[in-house]
């Protein structure tokens, strides 16, 4: 039974009403990255002021239980210790050389022992610009122009995937953008996510041209989709015999799903991976890495051409690694999808007290709730969910101190912050908000 729905607490966002005025004034739509804006959930953003652990606070002073994490980044909760101490240090330093330093080859080396695809790897400042250069090497490696993406699947904001792409894009329902010409996604090959025969007859019909299939191996950015069973392993048995690359885009699964990713928890080795997110430790970065033998065709080791004035910035490193040494230092894997199990069964305990048809989907501690009757599978099946009662319940669980990502289309983390009892206060919550939403229905 639910508990007795208290009355709504008071939620004002004056404070952050005028700053996303005054905002908008002067960044298009007052934001710097468009999900932020909460177009998909109506409504204005509240203005962050801090940020520790497992929490969130604005500038109209309310605090949040966090389950974006700064879209992923944030595993181990917001202002580590060791990674604040990391930072400081490296930034005692100087915050850019644009000349190598010893901390570059140390996280190198950890992501190399940590990720199985990985032997080489190169770092970039964003999971788009790591995307793109993947791509790159693909096609430079092969010889070849198309690449396979699945529909729903987002890559960031690269022109060549920018077609039927998640997160954003879903959210906005411009997956086409101005500005991206047909020539530039004349050589991308959209595909269905979980449908092997549309896979099979894509490399049937262009046999031998085939440079890449690029997927994220758990969809995260139209909401949380995981693979089917057998699913990754006959992608890469269909790449292997067609002298096609296999490319996972781990910018979200990376370090997340286990310390070596989706290709660690499924056992499935791609050819070239890509990472971010984690990867930076809340500070820009990301990277590109696959076997020894590709990598070396990247300059200065090889012709295929990729650069970055930031590339490998000393502070970002410092970041990334702390990040990583504290991951695997304390493997916080089982912990964390304990905590991401016990928020998933009372999301749908709540859902089905409320008689809200829903499905809860998780691995590890990415999960979403869709309110969606039907398991989903790939893009068609998520685009089906409620929309709208998504956006009421985000404003009554933001209301009550939870701050879920701003869309249905977009998966929740759960960081090694989160206690039992921010979980059980979460759920309370959406038991709560559901029961509100009900009784205003
Ligand atoms: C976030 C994300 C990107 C883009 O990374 P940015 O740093 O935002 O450019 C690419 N791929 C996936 C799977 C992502 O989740």
């Amino acid at each position: 039974m639910f508990t007795p729905a208290r009355s709504r607490p008071k939620f004002s966002l004056d404070q952050s009403h005028a700053a996303f005025a005054a905002a908008c004034r002067v960044i298009p739509g007052g934001v710097n990255s468009p999900a932020r804006a909460f177009g998909a959930v109506g409504g204005e953003p509240p203005f962050i002021d801090r940020a520790e652990g497992a929490y969130l606070y604005d500038i109209d002073g309310h605090q949040y239980i966090d389950y974006i994490g700064s879209w992923g980044p944030m595993i181990l909760g917001h202002s580590h210790p060791k990674v604040r101490a990391a930072v400081s240090s490296a930034l005692e330093r100087g915050s850019s050389f644009g000349a190598p330093t010893m901390r570059e080859i140390e996280i190198a080396e950890a992501v190399a022992a940590s990720v199985p695809s990985i032997e080489m790897v190169r770092f970039v400042s964003s999971g788009t610009e790591a995307a793109m250069s993947a791509v790159r090497l693909a096609r430079g490696a092969t010889g070849r122009a198309k690449i396979i993406k699945m529909t729903g699947h987002y890559h960031g904001h690269v022109d060549a995937l920018l077609v039927q792409a998640g997160s954003a894009a879903t959210t906005l329902g411009t997956p086409n953008s101005p500005g991206v010409t047909p020539g530039t996604t004349a050589d991308t090959l959209l595909c269905p996510f979980n449908d092997a025969s549309a896979v099979a007859d894509l490399f049937a019909q262009h046999s031998g041209q085939i440079a890449a299939v690029l997927l994220e191996p758990v969809a995260g950015n139209m909401g949380l989709v995981p693979p089917r069973p057998g699913y990754l392993e006959l992608l890469r048995e269909l790449t292997a015999r067609q002298g096609t690359l296999l490319i996972f885009d781990e910018v979200m699964t990376g370090f997340r799903l286990a310390l070596g990713g989706a290709q660690e928890l499924y056992g499935v080795k791609p050819d070239v991976t890509v990472l971010g997110k984690i990867i930076g430790g809340g500070l820009p970065a990301a990277a590109y890495g696959a076997s020894r033998s590709l990598m070396q065709q990247i300059s200065p080791a090889g012709p295929i051409f990729q650069a970055g004035t930031l590339s490998g910035n000393p502070l970002a490193m410092a970041a990334g690694l702390a990040t990583i040494e504290v991951l695997r230092q304390e493997s916080p894997y089982e912990r964390l999808d304990a905590l991401s199990g016990r928020l998933a069964d009372g999301f749908a305990r709540a859902a089905k007290e409320a008689n809200v048809p829903h499905v809860v989907q998780r691995v590890g501690s990415m999960l979403t709730l869709f309110f969606n009757g039907e398991p989903i599978h790939n893009y068609e099946d998520a685009k089906r969910s409620d929309t709208a009662l998504f956006g009421r319940f985000f404003w009554e669980m933001l209301a009550r101190g939870v701050y879920l990502p701003c869309s249905q289309f977009e998966a929740m983390f759960v960081s090694t912050a989160h206690t039992e009892a921010d979980i059980d206060r979460t759920v309370a919550a959406a038991a709560d908000s559901l029961d509100a939403i009900a009784r205003s229905a």
